[in-house]
């Protein structure tokens, strides 16, 4: 693949892949499909581990920080299902009203597409309280992937409202994108869900309408055409992942 990736990154992609891709295969009902998303994201810690340690220390990451917290979260379908899953399961029925109430005022600026025209308005996700994430460990896949070398940049990026200072960590930055791939174009080439979705939006939806995750299992759309992100003519994987044939032929 023409990914940028080095050797190493590209092996772990298609490690990753691989595997995701022969579980979802063999999932023996529809109720094991999603618990193969979620156990596929420890490859993410994994991945972060056998970074090198000069990388690892520079990593400035802290709890309570959120600046990468209020940009606006492009995800695929089973990262939505496995945060619904995790707050219907920990949260409180009131936080879970909460993060609905916030998701629906998220979706409907979503939808008028107002806010993002403008471009430079910073909103927290929906699920960030106090600058903490409230579903750390069902975060999606594009967060877990982040790490920043510099918080202050990190907090002066978001007040520009682009990035102006650069903050990845090369040493971790190219494991955590091959795993994420992996599994995303896994999950595409076992016949999921390949489109790009605004994870807010789609939030709201998972949590309020209990067919997504039947439809999500049966290979269909999940979440409706508004929840999407726009295509775009620059890049085919914004506004959706096509099977690649990467993991069938293996
Ligand atoms: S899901 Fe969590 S980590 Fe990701 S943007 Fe939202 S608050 Fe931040």
């Amino acid at each position: 693949m023409s990914s940028g990736f080095s050797a190493k990154e590209e092996a772990l992609f298609f490690q990753t892949g691989k595997v995701v891709f022969q579980q979802l295969r063999d999932a023996g009902s529809p109720a094991d499909l999603l618990p193969v998303l979620r156990r596929a994201q420890a490859g993410f810690e994994r991945a972060f581990a056998s970074a090198p340690a000069t990388a690892r220390r520079s990593v400035a990451c802290r709890a309570g920080c959120g600046a990468c917290c209020h940009e606006r979260v492009g995800v695929q379908a089973h990262e939505v299902l496995l945060a619904a899953e995790f707050i219907q399961a920990n949260f409180a029925p009131e936080a879970v009203a909460a993060v609905i109430a916030r998701a629906a005022n998220h979706r409907a600026a979503y939808e008028r597409r107002a806010h993002w025209e403008a471009g430079a308005v910073p909103t927290p996700c929906v699920v960030l309280h106090e600058g903490s994430c409230t579903i750390y460990a069902a975060r999606p896949e594009s967060c877990r992937a982040h790490h920043s070398h510099n918080a202050e940049a990190c907090a002066r990026n978001l007040a520009a409202g682009e990035d102006v200072v650069d903050v990845y960590i090369r040493g971790v930055r190219g494991r955590m994108f091959a795993v994420m791939l992996g599994i995303d174009h896994a999950a595409v080439e076992a016949g999921f869900d390949g489109h790009a979705y605004d994870f807010g939006s789609a939030l709201h939806e998972a949590l309020t309408n209990s067919l997504c995750l039947a439809r999500w299992q049966q290979r269909q759309p999940a979440f409706p055409a508004s929840c999407r992100e726009e295509p775009d003519a620059d890049d085919p994987d914004a506004g959706e992942m096509r099977p690649s044939g990467f993991f069938t032929e293996l």
